[in-house]
């Protein structure tokens, strides 16, 4: 494992460093250290993630245009999400494909709604 993923956000999380910490939007987990360390307030929430960190997998991050570089370490799983990408970043994609799916098959509307009742949306 070296990256999680929170049931509850859709955000995939990694740690690139020694002291870089992160942690999901919800706060149920977080991962720091390079992934040695990792938290969680509920584990059924969470999914353990392998990423290719090889080359080829640098230069995907580079030309992915769904990375918000001022959360390095963040991926956001929406229905927008580009299954290709996400295919070939993490090792093992079949366990993970099944939650992948249920974001990405929603539509805008339902994720909207369910932003709205976790407080994520305003108004
Ligand atoms: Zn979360």
């Amino acid at each position: 494992m070296n990256a999680i993923y929170c049931k509850t956000c859709h955000e995939i999380l990694y740690s690139y460093a020694q002291r870089h910490f992160n942690e999901c939007s919800c706060g149920n987990c977080y991962i720091d250290t390079e992934g040695i360390r990792v938290g969680f307030k509920d584990k059924s929430k969470l999914v353990e993630l392998e990423l290719n960190t090889d080359f080829l997998f640098k230069n995907l991050i580079l030309q992915h245009d769904n990375i918000d570089f001022s959360k390095m370490g963040k991926f956001i799983i929406k229905p927008t999400s580009n299954e290709k990408f996400y295919k070939q970043a993490i090792v093992n994609w079949e366990e993970f494909e099944p939650y992948f799916r249920q974001v990405v098959t929603k539509t805008k509307l339902d994720v909207f709604i369910e932003a709205k009742e976790k407080g994520l949306v305003q108004k």
